[in-house]
C-alpha cells in the first residue's frame, strides 16, 4: 500500500533524492567507492559542498556579505552558539513554543534575555503580535515555524534591530529577506536532508563583536574560514541536501514551493473547517503551512483512536499530534505531494460518512 508520509521530522524527502543518495552510497561518481567511505576532502566531494552553498545563496537570494555553513549538533546546538557568538549584553526573544523557550534558556547563560512576548498561557496556539523590541538589544530571536503547535510567521517581521531566526521547519518553503537577519539556522531534517546536518546563514560583519572567548568548534568564524571542513562534516546528509536543493531549483524555486505549500495547506485546513468531526488548534491567522494540527471536535472526542486506526489503514504515516497538543498533526513539507494531502482529506471525509 502507498504510504503518505506526514512525519514531523525527520520527514519526507523527494523520492529522487533518496534514490540518488542511495546510488552514491553504493558508488560515488563512478569511483568504485561508497560516499560513506571517501574523505570529506576528496576532490570529488568539495564540489558537493560548494554546490550546496551556491544553491543556498541562489535559491534564498542571499545578499553579499553572508556565509553559509554546515555544522553538527542540530538546531539545539545553535540555541547556544547564537548567544555565544552574538550576545554581548542583551537579547530579545519571542516565546512562541517549546523550541523558542529552549533557545531562550540557553541565551540566559550569556547575558540579559528579554522575553518580548509569549503565548505560553494559551499553549502556544497563536503568535503574539503586540510587543516592543528593545532597541538596545544585540538581536531579536524568532522561531518562524512552531513545528509542535502548528503556528507560523509566514512573512519576515519588521524589527528595529537585526533578527536571528530558527527556520528549522520552514526553510525553503517561501522567499525570505535575508538582509533582515544576522543569522538564520536550522536542523536540516525537516525540509532539506536526513538528520545529521545543521545549516547556518551568517552575516559576516555581525561576528567578532562579543568580548568573550568562544571555543573553536562553537565559533561560527571557524566554520566560515574553513568552508565547513574544520572537522569532518556529515558527508551523506550534505550530499542529500545538495540533491534536495537541486530538486527545489528544478521545481521552480522557493516561490513555487510557497505556491504549493499554500495550495496544500488550503486544501487541508478547508477540510478541517468543513468536516464537523475535526477542529484546528492554531489561531486561523497564524496557521502553519508546514505543520497542520487538528483534534476531534468535542462531541467526537472518543473517536480519536478510531480515526488514527482508520487513517493508518489507509496509508497515513506520522499524523499523531505531539503529546503537548494531542490529536493529529499532518506535516506538509516541500516534498509531500498534493495527492497525499488529498488522501488524508478523503480519509477524513469517509470517516465522517461512517459516523453520521
Ligand atoms: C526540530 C526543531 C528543532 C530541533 O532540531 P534538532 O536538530 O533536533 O536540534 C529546533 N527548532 C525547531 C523549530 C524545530 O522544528
Amino acid at each position: 500500500m502507498k504510504k503518505h508520509n506526514f512525519n514531523a521530522g525527520p520527514s519526507i524527502l523527494p523520492r529522487e533524492v533518496i534514490e540518488d543518495t542511495a546510488k552514491a552510497i553504493l558508488d560515488f561518481n563512478g569511483s568504485g567507492l561508497s560516499l560513506m567511505e571517501i574523505s570529506h576532502r576528496a576532490k570529488d566531494f568539495q564540489p558537493v559542498v560548494d554546490e550546496a552553498v551556491s544553491l543556498f545563496k541562489e535559491l534564498l537570494n542571499i545578499p553579499e556579505g553572508y556565509s553559509v555553513v554546515f555544522l553538527g549538533g542540530g538546531a539545539s546546538l545553535e540555541f547556544c552558539m547564537v548567544p555565544f557568538n552574538f550576545l554581548e549584553k542583551k537579547a530579545a526573544y519571542l516565546n512562541t513554543g517549546a523550541w523558542a523557550k529552549k533557545a531562550m534558556k540557553e541565551a540566559k547563560g550569556f547575558g540579559e534575555v528579554v522575553e518580548v512576548a509569549s503565548s505560553a498561557e494559551a499553549n502556544y496556539t497563536y503568535i503574539p503580535k503586540d510587543y516592543t523590541i528593545p532597541t538596545d538589544a544585540d538581536y531579536f530571536h524568532i522561531t518562524t515555524n512552531n513545528t509542535i503547535y502548528g503556528t507560523e510567521l509566514k512573512e519576515d517581521l519588521n524589527s528595529p534591530i537585526p533578527m536571528v531566526a530558527d527556520m528549522s521547519s520552514d526553510i525553503f518553503s517561501r522567499p525570505i529577506d535575508v538582509s533582515k537577519y544576522i543569522c538564520i539556522y536550522g536542523g536540516a531534517q525537516k525540509n532539506l536532508a536526513p538528520a545529521g546536518v545543521t545549516f547556518a546563514i551568517i552575516k559576516d560583519d555581525a561576528l567578532g563583536k562579543v568580548s568573550r572567548y568562544i571555543p573553536t568548534m562553537l565559533n561560527y568564524k571557524t566554520h566560515i574560514d574553513n568552508g565547513s571542513m574544520f572537522n569532518t562534516p556529515p558527508v551523506v546528509p550534505i550530499y542529500a541536501a545538495t540533491l534536495t536543493l537541486r530538486w527545489i531549483k528544478e521545481q521552480g524555486g522557493v516561490k513555487e514551493m510557497e505556491r504549493r505549500a499554500i495550495e496544500k495547506a488550503d486544501m487541508l485546513y478547508g477540510e478541517i473547517d468543513r468536516n464537523k468531526m475535526f477542529v484546528g488548534t492554531a489561531a486561523v491567522e497564524d496557521r502553519s503551512r508546514m505543520n497542520i494540527c487538528f483534534v476531534m471536535a468535542p462531541e467526537y472526542k472518543d473517536l480519536e483512536a478510531d480515526f488514527m486506526k482508520f487513517a493508518t489503514e489507509k496509508g497515513m504515516v506520522g499524523i499523531k499530534g505531539h503529546r503537548s497538543v494531542g490529536g493529529f498533526r499532518a506535516s506538509c513539507y516541500n516534498a509531500i505531494p498534493k495527492e497525499s494531502v488529498q488522501a488524508l482529506i478523503d480519509a477524513m471525509q469517509e470517516f465522517e460518512k461512517l459516523h453520521s
